[in-house]
């Protein structure tokens, strides 16, 4: 069925079983005691699962370049062994694996980092230190040891990072590069630097080794690379002897979201595209390929001999292997929230997957066959009660799930409807198929009662009821205006052209989203109008292939509030919230702190703020003021001699998220 897919890849020296890369992660356990078993069983993992091959995170190749002081470094040979741990649990599953080196340059969070010129990233408060002619000849030395040691250590190739705004990339354009030596100025100075790294490890490893290198194929910052100049680096790259060229998508500072839901499935490959033919080495695209469907189709259509997934291994290690067994209705799709992995690893903790719990735990979460079979009811078929069903069923439990509803997918049914949130619909899909795979009784359409359950006479029962929304204490909350947002997601009211809406967290904005935005999910035009929207110029007329967004004012008028002080958005995703900040303020997305909410009335919502008495003269009034727990069923429960869990939401709705929802269920199934 995936026929291109599926095809081994010959590089001259060595087979790849298939054209499937599972591109580089920082999943933080190469940091952590312990890690390198952890990242081993990981890794093992996924190679059991059939990738044709894999890239470790970046390790840095001295301690200058590394992300933060003390983050993974591979410089002397007594650091060797960790990596052996690795690269041995690979083999033993007949997988291949590629080591990343990643130099951070001026994104090093530490006092010591390093550019080719003293100029700090606008992301980041440190000032790096111009690079000497020694420090650049030591450092190009540290890429080659680090190889020679990496091949020591048995992995099959390394990938060297050239792109996403790191050193090397900083070598390549002038917006970093202002250099006058012989490392700066006009291209082919200013790719010295990756070519003799390149070259350099060649010479050391000899021919039978994989080099990727990971090429800008779009900057998306100004002053970066024409595209002449990228197709000159990839055929200069290719003669410096790599193996592969992967495609690096956007500087970290870019102001276009590359890897957030709202990219459209595959919606960067159309570069990688354009480079297919000017290099004779296999090329890789990448980013928001998340379904072995959208791969085989990019494949066909000529964009790259290979693709890469980095976080879809995250949701779901078997990827590949369900491809293979065509059995892709069950993969746990990856819905690119950044909300376990990369949220994670920005702020320190290990990575793991909001639909994956066990993603990085494989060592400690695993959902074993029973010993004795439980009757389970289960109630609430949202993440965390899907989650639950799923998982206990799987490990052989007979289980029921009741649904009050008419369908299954709660919180998700609702985000689904959010445009760039589309793929949310996949994990409804997946735990679908998963329920029918472990003969789950559905009962949808069915509000268990405390009598129904104590009369099943069930060995366990796990309330999973979700929550329902706060109706704020403010007058005039009954009038006609005024209405919640899962009316408004659920497409029950026609939404007026001027809104308040009550609440800024991540419904508020989700809901702003929608009023704002058309879903394109499924439009020919997704792509090149995703583009247009973010500023990405597709002809690559501009240097970086960045211009100005095109993104309009929305024709309603929306007032986005909250009582608290400061900036809003605040609880979003620490990688994605700027996203979502960012398309409201260019929607004109009217954005009010410190409200006090006084009236509602036929006039609209009177409101104070900052000493100031406002009326906004709106049609509707959208209610997002956070959730409170629908746990009724579970005190009524507690009260008879039955063994009762709560889980998600209906345990705790303040703060209330899918990630911990799910992790609840999985660590709960996994025990019961
Ligand atoms: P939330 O993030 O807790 O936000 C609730 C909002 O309501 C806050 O802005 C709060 O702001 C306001 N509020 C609370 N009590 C109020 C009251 N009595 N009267 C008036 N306003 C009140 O909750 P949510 O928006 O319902 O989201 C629930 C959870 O879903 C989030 O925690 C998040 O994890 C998840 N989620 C995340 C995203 C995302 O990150 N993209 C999207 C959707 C859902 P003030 O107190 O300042 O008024
Ligand atoms: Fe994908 Fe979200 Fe899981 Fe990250 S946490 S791998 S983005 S589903």
């Amino acid at each position: 069925m995936y026929t291109k897919l599926l095809s081994p890849l010959d590089l001259g020296f060595t087979n790849l079983k298939n054209r499937v890369l599972m591109g580089s992660m920082h999943t933080m356990l190469e940091e952590i005691p312990g890690g390198h078993e952890r990242a081993a069983a990981f890794y093992a993992e996924r190679a059991r699962g059939q990738v044709g091959l894999i890239v470790t995170g970046g390790i840095s190749p001295n301690s200058e370049g590394t992300v933060f002081q003390g983050s993974a470094q591979l410089s002397s040979k007594d650091q060797i062994h960790g990596h052996q741990i690795i690269t041995e649990a690979v083999h033993k599953e007949d997988g291949k694996i590629c080591m990343q080196i990643l130099h951070t340059g001026r994104y090093a969070y530490h006092k010591d980092a390093v550019a080719p010129s003293a100029i700090k990233a606008p992301i980041n408060m440190v000032t790096p230190r111009a690079m000497t002619d020694d420090d650049i000849e030591r450092t190009i030395a540290d890429f080659i040891h680090c190889a020679t040691l990496a091949k020591e250590a048995g992995y099959d190739g390394v990938e060297v990072m050239g792109s996403e705004g790191y050193l090397i990339n900083q070598f390549i354009v002038k917006r970093t590069n202002k250099r006058e030596d012989e490392w700066g100025g006009d291209y082919s100075k200013r790719i010295k630097f990756p070519l003799r790294i390149v070259e350099g490890i060649r010479q050391t490893v000899g021919p039978n080794f994989i080099i990727i290198y990971r090429l800008s194929l779009l900057d998306l910052v100004e002053d970066g690379s024409s595209w002449e100049e990228v197709v000159h680096l990839a055929k200069a790259i290719e003669k410096a002897g790599a193996t592969i060229i992967n495609s690096g998508i956007g500087w970290h500072e870019a102001r276009v979201p590359t890897i957030g839901s709202m990219v459209p499935r595959g919606g960067f490959a159309w570069i990688t595209k354009r480079l297919m033919g000017q290099v004779d080495i296999p090329l890789v695209c990448t980013n928001r390929i998340n379904t072995p469907e959208i791969a085989e189709k990019l494949l066909n259509e000529g964009c790259a001999d290979m693709v890469s997934m980095a976080r879809p291994f995250l949701a779901d290690s078997q990827l590949v292997k369900k491809a293979i067994e065509n059995r892709s209705n069950e993969i746990n799709t990856c819905i690119a929230c950044n909300q376990a992995c990369l949220d994670h690893t920005f702020s320190m903790q290990v990575c793991s997957c909001l639909v994956n719990p066990r993603a990085c735990h494989e060592t400690e979460l695993n959902y074993l066959p029973v010993n004795k079979v439980k009757s389970i009811a289960v109630v609430g078929g949202g993440p965390a009660g899907l989650a639950a069903a799923s998982i206990a069923a799987q490990r052989g439990h007979k289980v029921t799930l009741f649904e009050a509803d008419n369908a299954l997918g709660g919180q998700f049914l609702l985000a689904k409807e959010v445009p760039g949130k589309e793929d949310y619909a996949e994990t409804i899909r997946y735990y679908k198929s998963q329920l029918e795979k472990y003969n789950v009784d559905v009962k949808l359409n069915t509000k268990a009662s405390k009598d129904e359950l104590v009369l099943g006479a069930y060995d366990e029962i796990i309330i999973a009821t979700g929550v329902h929304p706060r109706i704020p204490n403010i007058s005039g909350i009954e009038h006609a205006k005024v209405v919640n947002y899962i009316q408004v997601l659920r497409n029950e009211i026609e939404v007026g052209q001027r809104v308040a809406i009550i609440g800024a967290g991540g419904i508020g904005f989700d809901v702003a989203t929608y009023l704002v935005e058309e879903s394109k999910a499924n439009s020919d035009q997704a792509i090149s109008s995703y583009m247009e929207d973010w500023g990405v110029d597709m002809s690559y007329e501009k240097r970086g292939a960045f211009t100005q967004p095109a993104i309009e004012k929305s024709e309603r008028t929306i007032h986005l509030l909250k009582r608290s002080v400061g900036k809003h958005g605040k609880s979003l995703g620490k990688t994605t919230g700027w996203i979502h900040k960012s398309l409201l303020k260019q929607k004109q997305v009217n954005m009010i702190s410190n409200v006090e909410y006084k009236v509602i009335d036929d006039a609209g919502l009177h409101i104070r703020v900052n000493n100031e008495d406002i009326l906004l003269e709106v049609d509707h009034i959208i209610v997002c003021a956070g959730q409170l727990p629908s746990n009724e069923l579970y005190n009524a429960l507690l009260q008879q001699d039955l063994t009762v869990h709560i889980i998600g939401g209906a345990k705790e709705a303040a703060e209330l998220d899918a990630k911990r929802a799910i992790k609840e269920a999985a660590y709960l199934a996994a025990k019961i």
